[in-house]
């Protein structure tokens, strides 16, 4: 009955994740009829969908279910669905290669480490690769709903599989399992039912077992009602999890979860999960994601990302509403007024989520998620606020390298008399906090925030203020700190002629030079204008190939320091000149720039070293 039967080599991928993942999750092994049942039940939810417009492809067999069948003398399982079933060429798509997006990611992460693995494999996904962790060959018995010929995939998990079509096959799936010698306790229907509770309670298919022992019949063995339509106080911690894994396909367990149904104007419910770590693409901003859409029960679509702004899409969940029709489509959502409503309602409900988590929680979620948050701040005005409240940051009053201060936190101890939120934006935390523009922060004991990452300059420059405070970057502008000592002598004495002087050594590369309030150790530093593009800003933009426009920086110069009163009393012009210079170079250093003529300041340091010498 069978014919082209062809065998094909596994790609190398998936060769590689087969192999990790049967060494890797060994201790954990019962995993796999998890994920065998979550493939089943989401190829039933497919088929409920295609059906909406087809009755036909449900023939006589209307009634889903996912059936677990299992011989002891043999050493078989098998689990059977009534689902969508597969093409020949999907069996070879899906049963061959690994098609996920972030794959590459996936396995530059690897370590070799066993335990660091096996947590990088379950967040990568295991599905139906795991059946290989308990069984020596593994046999796919599938027909396409509205298909007649069917095909059978085998394999041993090692090198390759086949193919071959097939007659007669039933629509739906039969994956049958050859339990290893070491895996035949899953040959048991008690082992199997505990299992099936554990993990697959909150599947809404049935999951039906032979009755044990002499009666006739099958029997439900899961409770099969859609997790999110019971009440909360239904839905136990442990279920809340596994349908977490079910959604997201991630082996970690969530870091917490918010499961509401609205009612009134709008009718839907929600589960949304913050996932506990990022997932490998999560920079790829063109990577499907979003919500698992349900209308009125019936799945509609996976990746539904019209619930969710870009920013939070590392959620993970569920929506199911009652007003959508259920021939919706992507294009119908985009433009949908109740879609819009539902989209701002989750975004708040997620912030708040956020919002309630303890320290040690958040500081958990910050680590993974908080850059992704920031492009909210510019993206998001709307909720500009709740957002600015979830932001964290290093700072000058937290000595650890962390991001941990809120900016309600900031604005408790700011100094009375002081109106502004300060910030100072730069390569690394060690570079910035040895930064000159601090220095009169520290002289007055006011505190900096401390911004390191690459989107910190973009998205500063869309926040307004925070609790009626506005933001100041420490390191642009002309600093007027409140309550300003009076001008001390030595200040004054810094005339007018000196800066000239400066200014006429270094030409065209400086705006200006000017006396400095900021600075009490170093000589000098460096100081753009509140509107010019910063550093940050024009590395990311030239990485991209695009025109930068030049700015030029004041320098700013410390009147106190003993090499600028030097300057003013030196009578040689060729020295003055390479002094001049060298501060200029320095304070670009300072700043982490790159010098735009090492040779030329390495040349003028080492004259100066010569004259010392001599
Ligand atoms: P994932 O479920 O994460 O996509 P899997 O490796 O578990 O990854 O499965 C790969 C693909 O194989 C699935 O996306 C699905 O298209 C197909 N598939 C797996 N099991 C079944 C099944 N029981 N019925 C229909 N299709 C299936």
């Amino acid at each position: 009955m069978s014919e082209a039967t062809e065998t094909r080599g596994f790609q190398t991928e998936a060769k590689k994740l087969l192999k990790l993942m049967i060494n890797s999750l060994y201790s954990n092994r019962e995993i796999f009829l998890r994920e065998l049942i979550s493939n089943a039940s989401d190829a039933i939810d497919k088929l409920r969908f295609e059906a909406l417009n087809d009755t036909g492809l449900l023939g006589s067999d209307p009634n889903f279910e996912i059936k677990i069948e299992f011989d002891k003398d043999t050493q078989t399982l098998a689990i059977v669905d009534n689902g969508i079933g597969m093409s020949r060429e999907e069996v070879i798509d899906n049963l061959g290669t690994i098609a996920k997006s972030g794959t590459e990611e996936f396995f530059e992460h690897l370590t070799g480490d066993q335990q660091k693995d096996a947590a990088l494999i379950g967040q990568f996904g295991v599905g139906f690769y795991s059946a290989f962790i308990v069984a020596d060959d593994v046999e796919v018995l599938t027909c396409r709903a509205g298909l007649t010929q069917g095909t059978r995939w085998t394999s041993a998990g090692e090198d390759e599989f086949t193919v071959e079509t097939v007659d007669d096959l039933p629509r739906g799936t039969r994956v049958v399992l050859s339990l290893k010698d070491d895996a035949a306790e899953f040959a048991d229907g008690f082992r199997l039912r505990s299992i099936v509770r554990q993990y697959s309670d909150h599947i809404a298919v049935p999951v039906v077992m032979d009755k044990e022992g002499d009666e006739e019949g099958t029997e439900t063995v899961n409770e099969a009602k859609a997790l999110w339509t019971r009440s909360r106080s239904d839905v136990g911690e442990d279920e809340y999890k596994e349908f977490y894994k079910h959604v997201s396909h991630d082996f970690d367990e969530p870091l917490t979860w918010s499961h509401n149904r609205v009612e009134g104007k709008l009718e839907y419910t929600s589960l949304l999960y913050i996932p506990k770590r990022a997932p490998f693409d999560l920079w790829n901003r063109d990577v499907p994601r979003g919500l698992k859409l349900y209308v009125q029960r019936v799945f509609i679509m996976d990746d539904a990302d019209q619930f969710l702004p870009l920013y939070l899409r590392f959620v993970r969940g569920v929506v199911d509403s009652n007003d959508l029709p259920l021939n919706v489509s992507r294009e119908i959502l985009q433009q949908d007024e109740s879609t819009r409503s539902i989209k701002n309602a989750l975004t708040k409900r997620v912030l708040d989520t956020l919002a309630k988590l303890d320290a040690d929680d958040y500081g958990a979620f910050w680590d993974e998620f908080g850059q992704v948050l920031k492009e909210g701040v510019g993206e998001d005005f709307g909720n500009q606020e709740p957002l600015l409240k979830l932001m964290r940051f290093a700072s000058t009053a937290d000595p650890l390298d962390q991001q941990r201060t809120s900016l309600a936190s900031y604005v408790e101890r700011m100094q009375e008399g002081q109106d502004k939120i300060y910030y100072i934006i730069g390569e690394s935390l060690s570079a910035v906090r040895q930064s000159p523009h601090l220095e009169v922060f520290k002289k007055r004991g006011i505190e900096v925030l401390l911004l390191v990452d690459r989107i910190d300059e973009w998205f500063m420059s869309f926040a307004n203020e925070f609790d009626s405070k506005s933001f100041q970057d420490a390191s642009r502008g002309e600093l007027n700190l409140e309550d300003d000592e009076p001008e001390n002598e030595a200040d004054e004495s810094v005339d007018e002629p000196l800066l000239e002087r400066i200014q006429g050594a270094l030409g065209e590369r400086v705006a200006s030079v000017r006396r400095s309030k900021r600075l009490t150790d170093s000589p000098a530093c460096l100081v753009l204008n509140e509107e010019d593009m910063g550093a940050q800003m024009r590395r990311i933009l030239e990485a991209t190939g695009q025109e930068v426009p030049e700015t030029k920086p004041h320098l700013e110069v410390n009147a106190d320091h003993p090499l600028i009163r030097h300057l003013d009393t030196e009578p040689d012009e060729d020295r003055f000149n390479d002094l001049a210079c060298v501060v200029f170079d320095q304070a670009n250093l300072a700043e982490g720039n790159t010098i735009t003529s090492p040779g030329e300041y390495v040349q003028r340091v080492n004259r100066i070293l010569v004259e010392l010498l001599h």
